[in-house]
């Protein structure tokens, strides 16, 4: 692993497109995130496929960083419809997030899967953002703490040594896309057991990004990044009105 250093744990805010988008809208998207620097958080935005070449360009002299929504475990071949991390890295993609959990529930991505995608990426130099979370049974069963350790213990053990250069993000699926958000407590203390979980796997881990996704806001954004373990967001629909994402990303510094 040898990924451009990054400043520890300063705030990440990472827009989640999803499958939203047009040449029209978004120019107008990029110019408003554009245009409304500087921040004092990292910010990045990632888009659907076709849009990288445009995203690449309209980004290129900006300190605004661009990724995918997804990468394919394999590095070539014949995976029909499949995009590889090293083509990604070629359009200058600075991140792939792996596992969110559109991808888990609609195309039945595994725990491992999920992890051999976050290995291709770090192979090419995309840095992975990871997604974890539960769904609401799973809260409601007090099963939050034992399946986002194991969504990312596959991971942990399949980066091994790289372990400590994938952002992580927690992403409750009760709270995505639905406007219900974790409170920052409940956030925090899943954050904090995550950290603790990274923190037996590598030496990094104080200095890992955890970032927090799921119906974050201008008006919920400040708390979730005040807590202590939380690193920034990652945002879905909010991420789509240049107005509220650059509100989120001026909420992080
Ligand atoms: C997401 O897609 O990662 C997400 C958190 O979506 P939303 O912000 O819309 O809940």
């Amino acid at each position: 692993c040898s990924m451009t250093p990054d400043v520890a744990r300063r705030p990440l805010i990472v827009g989640n497109w999803k499958m939203h988008g047009s040449h029209t809208a978004n120019a107008e998207l990029l110019a408003g995130i554009v245009g409304a620097r500087p921040y004092l958080a990292d910010v990045a935005v990632c888009v659907p496929f076709p849009y990288l070449s445009e995203t690449a360009v309209a980004l290129a002299a900006t300190d605004i960083r661009w990724g995918a929504q997804d990468c394919s475990a394999h590095e070539q071949g014949a995976y029909t419809g499949e995009v590889s991390a090293g083509m990604l890295h070629e359009f200058g993609c600075r991140y792939a997030i792996v596992g969110h959990s559109e991808r888990r529930q609609y195309h039945h991505e595994s725990d491992q899967l999920v992890a051999d995608k976050a290995k291709a990426a770090l192979a090419r130099g995309v840095t992975p953002i990871v997604c974890v979370g539960e769904t609401l049974a799973q809260r409601e069963a007090g099963e939050t703490e034992s399946v986002v350790k194991r969504q990312l213990s596959h991971v942990i053990h399949t980066l091994a040594h790289c372990a400590g250069e994938m952002v992580v993000a927690y992403e409750p699926v009760w709270a995505i896309g639905t406007g219900r958000t974790a409170t920052p407590e409940q956030a925090q203390a899943v954050h904090a057991l995550l950290r603790a979980q990274l923190a037996a796997a590598t030496p990094r881990a104080a200095d890992m990004k955890i970032l927090y996704g799921g119906s974050v806001k201008p008006d919920n954004a400040a708390q979730l990044f005040a807590q202590p373990d939380i690193d920034g967001g990652l945002v879905g629909g909010a991420a789509l009105k240049s107005a509220d994402f650059v509100a989120i990303c001026r909420a992080a510094h």
